[in-house]
């Protein structure tokens, strides 16, 4: 009873935290700005600070964008045999970047939710 209950709790977390929101109360705003992390939530005044997400953020999100992007120019190239590298390039670089720069944020607020949820904080300063 008590591990779903805290399954359900770390799915509500997740989903808080990919919507950006603090993955204590889910209201609050998790960023300041693009990828800065808001120390303290407005709302329920959690330290969202202290909990790390460092490479994880980037690292899962390249594996979505790699895992979309990589079939579907393997998907162009078969469609369209005769398309260069050229128009390759000039369609793929910025759908990848702009793929990229979408889900980042969404990805490190779910890391972080993530590392709320199992108490994984950040290690203090030397
Ligand atoms: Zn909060």
């Amino acid at each position: 009873m008590d591990a779903e209950k805290n399954g359900k709790k770390i799915w509500q977390k997740i989903g808080w935290g990919l919507r950006r929101r603090c993955p204590h109360c889910g209201i609050g705003k998790l960023f300041r700005g693009y990828l800065t992390v808001e120390a303290i939530c407005p709302q329920c005044h959690a330290d969202n600070g202290k909990f790390p997400s460092d490479d994880a953020a980037p690292y899962f999100t390249l594996l979505v964008v790699g895992h979309i992007m990589v079939p579907a120019l393997l998907e162009i190239g078969r469609i369209f045999p005769d398309l260069s590298v050229f128009w390759q390039l000039l369609i793929f670089l910025p759908l990848t970047a702009i793929l990229t720069l979408a889900l980042l944020p969404v990805v490190k607020g779910g890391v972080i939710a993530v590392a709320a949820h199992f108490g994984v904080k950040r290690a203090p300063l030397a």
